[in-house]
């Protein structure tokens, strides 16, 4: 193992999986990871935790959530707050995905608050960032995502920033099978490297985790993850198939 940085493989289920086909995922996938070189994570629908909580216990596999409301608690109908996902054991939760800014209004000031509220509770926020196609083709793709880190970043302190993963996803490869190449994954993971050391020094910028999500799958996962920069991945689709899953987790070694 000749990385930098232990990888982190985390799923990302989305809206899949009721609790009792998440169990039945879980069977195939816990002795599937074991013996497993890096960190594993499933990030699941709220509604799934209490079980994958149990499930997950004791193996190493580490839960996460794919979302939480920046409020402590109160009147806010259908949310839940990070001390509710903390007390029922869940470790990790992912915020600002670009399903929820693309469909649920979410914008970098909100991602900052959510942040925030994460890691006040001693939640570690997998924050993603990344961009369209159009912006690519702009040639805006570098300034956009310092832009989507320094705010999502904002007020986090250096003690509290080494819970932070962010992952870069650019939109265009999320679910559509298009992969970005190794190299393209390469240098937006490095440039957000760069501007964490900007806002941390290096030190810290030098001990973030880093991941790739889009489209990553058994056949991309080696290449891309022999990248310096890239430190694991946000795995969607290939992550509901607990054989494609355990393939990227070998491939994080
Ligand atoms: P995908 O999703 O692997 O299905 O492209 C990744 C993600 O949205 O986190």
């Amino acid at each position: 193992n000749k990385r930098k940085r232990k990888a982190v493989i985390a799923g990302n289920w989305k809206m899949n999986n009721t609790p009792t086909e998440a169990g039945l995922l879980l069977e195939a996938l816990i002795p599937g990871v074991h013996d497993a070189d890096c960190e594993v994570v499933v990030c699941v629908p709220f509604t799934d935790l209490c079980n994958v909580v149990a499930k997950c216990a004791g193996t190493n596999v580490h839960v996460g959530a794919q979302n939480v409301h920046f409020e402590k608690s109160g009147a806010f109908t259908g949310e839940v707050s990070a001390d509710m996902l903390l007390d029922l054991g869940v470790e990790y939760v992912v915020i600002g995905h670009s399903e929820r800014r693309q469909y649920f209004g979410e914008t970098d000031e909100t991602v900052n608050k959510r942040t925030l509220a994460a890691l006040n509770a001693g939640l570690k926020p997998i924050v993603c960032v990344g961009e369209s196609l159009t912006q690519r083709e702009q040639g805006v793709t570098e300034e956009l995502v310092r832009m989507q880190v320094k705010i999502a970043l904002k007020d986090v302190t250096e003690e509290q920033v080494k819970n932070v993963i962010i992952a870069y996803e650019p939109i265009w490869a999320i679910g559509t099978g298009r992969t970005a190449t190794s190299d393209q994954a390469q240098e937006v993971c490095a440039a957000i490297r760069k501007v964490v050391g900007e806002l941390y020094g290096n030190d810290i910028a030098e001990g973030m985790t880093i991941q790739y999500g889009g489209s990553m799958n058994p056949a991309n996962a080696a290449e891309l993850l022999a990248k310096p920069d890239v430190d694991g991945g946000l795995i969607g689709g290939a992550s509901l198939h607990a054989g494609k899953f355990c393939e990227i987790v070998d491939a994080a070694t």
